[in-house]
Order: structure tokens, then sequence, then C-alpha cells
């Protein structure tokens, strides 16, 4: 059977582990009782997370079968709002009323099922300006979700990209379940190293410390006029994104729990 790489973090404070776990890019973060279970695209990227983590926390090795984790993360997804978007786990798809807009997603090893604060933040970030006409760049796109709302916001077009190759299979499967976002394209890609077109939003929910990295990179992929949603970002790591980012006055800010949403815009 099919497992995938994953490590059981002791922790009670799992947000301290966030920025140290994110140079290993892992996959996906599964809440556990007294702890995190972290997912990694390779056995390898998850045996060097543990060795830099097991100095500060209890760390174990696991191989989790894909199936019980699919059938484990369906079971207790529930529809989310934000503003006049919802996203809906394919299974509560038939509790879709008639207003607003519905995403279905299926729930799976792609983040983004609008469980977690930082995709509400960009999905309410989204909603503060007009996105009618525009083009939208989702920079680590996960399970498709920011790329498909733009479009169903009014967006011309959308392009989400991933450097997990899963979250972009999972994300092409979010399309096949909502139709009417078609102008949406998925690829697999590194921003980092990938020349991507301009876009007149970019979204990116990403890390604070990937994010503060690689402002450059992401500035330059905001179109003139253009505005830019983040998160991922955690109150601790604010300042240090908003500096990164200096050259793009900050025009929108929220938070919800320890996590940051912020817009930028381009002149
Ligand atoms: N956009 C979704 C998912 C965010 S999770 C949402 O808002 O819910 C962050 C995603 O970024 C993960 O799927 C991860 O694989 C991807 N990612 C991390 N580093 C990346 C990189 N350098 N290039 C492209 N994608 C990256």
């Amino acid at each position: 059977m099919n497992t995938y790489p994953a490590l059981d973090l002791l922790t009670d404070d799992p947000d301290l582990l966030y920025p140290r776990l994110d140079d290993f890019g892992p996959t996906a973060i599964e809440d556990l009782c007294g702890g995190i279970r972290v997912f990694f695209p390779t056995p390898e990227a998850r045996d060097n997370a543990r060795t830099a983590l097991i100095q500060i926390c209890s760390a174990s090795a696991i191989d989790v079968p894909d199936e019980d984790w699919a059938r484990r993360s369906q079971e207790h997804l529930e529809p989310v709002t934000v503003g006049r978007v919802t996203i809906r786990p394919r299974q509560t798809e038939d509790r879709a009323s008639s207003n607003g807009i519905s995403i279905v997603i299926e729930p799976s090893m792609g983040f983004g099922t609008g469980h977690h604060a930082t995709t509400r933040l960009c999905l309410a970030a989204m909603q503060t300006f007009d996105l009618a006409g525009k083009s939208v760049l989702d920079v680590g796109t996960g399970s498709g979700v920011l790329a498909i709302a733009g479009v169903l916001l009014g967006a011309r077009a959308a392009t989400g990209v991933d450097v997990d190759p899963d979250a972009i299979q999972s994300a092409i499967t979010s399309l096949s379940l909502n139709p009417s976002a078609a102008a949406v394209m998925f690829v697999t890609a590194d921003y980092r190293t990938t020349p991507l077109p301009p876009a007149d939003v970019v979204t990116a929910n990403l890390t604070g410390a990937l994010l503060a990295r690689s402002a450059k990179e992401i500035s330059r992929l905001v179109a003139p006029n253009g505005a830019l949603v983040l998160s991922g970002v955690m109150t601790s790591e604010r300042d240090e994104v908003v500096r990164a980012f200096d050259s793009l006055p900050l025009v929108w800010e929220r938070n919800e729990d320890e996590w940051v949403g912020l817009v930028m815009k381009k002149s």
C-alpha cells in the first residue's frame, strides 16, 4: 500500500515549530492530541527534518497509509464560509445553498480545505477588491482553492503553482469538481526557480520565513497596479515580512488566531 512519510511531533505550541519545519517543505499538517503530524514529500525530507527537530522536541518518524489519512480527513470536514465564498468538502455537497459562491473540494493531501485560518484570511483579502477581468497567480496553491475562488469571484483567468506534484493532482481534482471555474490552470513548479508570468493579483499563502526570504521573487510576480495577498504569516513574523516587502505599501491587514493576512499594492 502507498504510504506517506510523516513525523509525529510532541508539542503544546505547534506554532513555534512551523518556521523550523519550513526548510523541509512539509506538504500537510494534522493536529494530534498533544502534538502534530507533519507530512513530507519524501522520506529524506522527513528524516532531515527529524534530525533538526529532535533537538527541540520529541519527533518520531512514521509512514502513514494513504487510504486511512483520506478517510479520516473526510470524516470531520464541514463547509467553511468566508464572506461570499463557501468551501464544501465533497461529501457535504448536497447541503449546498443557492446563496453566494460554492467551491467543492476533495479532502486530500493538498492543504487548503478552508479549515486553516490562513486560507480564510486569503479568501477574505481577495474579497476586499474587485477581481473582475483580472488575472490571478496563486503561489503554493495546495488544493487549488484560492485560484478557483479567484475565477469564481470574477477574475478572467487564474494559474495555481505548487512545488508538490500531489498538491497539483488534488488541485486538478478540485477543478473537475467546480466546472464553472474553467479558466484555471495548475502547474507543478517552484516559484523561486521557474519563471512565471506576472499577474494582477498574486496570492501566496506560504510561511513567514519563506515569504521574507523570497520577497524579491514574489514582488516581481505582481503586475503594475496589481495586488499581493500574503498569509501563512504568524503574528510574531509579521514585522519581518512587512519589512521584506517594503517596496509595496500595505493596504489591508487582518488577524485570526495567531495568523496574519496582508494585502500590498504595487503602483
Ligand atoms: N493556497 C492554499 C495552500 C497553502 S499551503 C491555501 O491557501 O489554502 C502552501 C503550499 O505551498 C503547499 O501546498 C506547498 O507545497 C507549497 N509550496 C511551498 N513552497 C513552495 C515553492 N517554493 N514553490 C511552490 N509551491 C510551494
